[in-house]
């Protein structure tokens, strides 16, 4: 499969500050409010937006943009916000979608011309809610994210089944798994340990779309060596799949490709170093250029549609 490495500008930071995308404390509403509401009006012929139920706190309004070209050749769904403190991922989403409807890189506009976009910016939007601030997020305990009144963890309880906002997530696409060809759940992560560039690919993958999405991974890797090490946890470097569905680890990936046979992967970007400060213009740089390259793989190849499916059948031993 052809396909030449994109590189993105520099990404603007989201601290907050003047020239910021966005600010890493936004709650829910003010995120959406302030990124995907201004795209909306901005181009209202091709985004639009529908609720896809409540939370589980029954607090928040979960919303899916859906990004419609005038003609268009297949349909990609896109997720981000399982885990809170990602915002790095969630943020990335918005700001390559942002540059997508604003015309901004030559090279995107084939898929603001060719390629329908569901998206659901924010899976937990309770957690990113309430998680506290950034440095709360960044002290040791950071992994102890609040309940809520379900008891429902913001950070981690969204990937499990039964969460509501789960459900809503998987009702949406099943009322479009007949279009969708791809999905993607995005990532980011501050621990160097979990690898360069993370990816997590459906069981079942064929090779030759497995081997494009890894060598993807290999390029931006020598593009951005490691200043500390090179983790090594076999081939997680580059991708995994171990994912098994019903149990929705690494967040969707199995349960979407298990409930519909839709080709899904987990895309995961760091900066190589330990404890990263998040939100800089490096991270969000990273996270635009991991995510945009593996979605332009998609788009831009003709064997990525939407009779693109697994065979549903390798999975039957996980259904019970
Ligand atoms: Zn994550």
């Amino acid at each position: 499969m052809e396909f030449k490495l994109w590189e993105p500008k520099t990404q603007p930071d989201i601290l907050g500050k003047e020239g910021s995308f966005g600010n890493i404390e936004w709650d829910y509403p003010t995120f959406i409010e302030n990124i995907y509401e201004p795209l909306r009006k901005k181009y209202p012929d091709y985004i639009t937006r529908r609720s896809i139920g409540r939370d589980t706190s029954g607090e928040y309004e979960m919303w899916a943009y859906e990004f419609t070209p005038e003609k268009y050749v297949k349909t990609v769904y896109m997720q981000s916000g399982v885990h809170v403190i990602e915002t790095d991922a969630y943020f990335g989403l918005a700001r390559l979608l942002t540059m997508i409807a604003n015309r901004e890189d030559e090279r995107l506009n084939f898929i603001r011309d060719n390629v329908r976009l569901l998206v659901v910016p924010v899976v937990s939007v309770w957690g990113i809610s309430k998680r506290g601030s950034y440095e709360e997020i960044m002290d040791d305990d950071r992994w102890r994210f609040p309940h809520n009144a379900a008891r429902v963890n913001g950070n981690r309880d969204c990937e499990t089944k039964e969460a509501q906002e789960t459900v809503n997530v998987l009702n949406y696409i099943a009322e479009n798994q007949n279009e969708i060809c791809y999905a993607f759940d995005c990532h980011s992560t501050t621990d160097v340990v979990l690898g360069s560039y993370l990816l997590c690919l459906s069981n079942g993958t064929p090779e030759e779309i497995l081997n494009a999405h890894v060598k993807i991974n290999e390029e931006l890797y020598e593009k951005h060596p490691t200043k500390v090490f090179r983790a090594n946890m076999g081939d997680q470097n580059h991708y995994t799949n171990q994912t098994k569905p019903g149990i929705y680890n690494r967040s969707y990936v199995g349960g979407i490709t298990w409930q519909f046979g839709i080709f899904a992967i987990t895309t995961e970007h760091n900066d190589y170093i330990y404890d990263t400060k998040l939100g800089t213009s490096v991270t969000m740089t990273l996270s635009v250029e991991l995510l945009g390259n593996h979605l332009l793989l998609v788009c831009e190849n003709d064997c990525y549609n939407s009779s693109l499916r697994i065979d549903r059948s390798y999975y039957q031993q996980y259904m019970n």
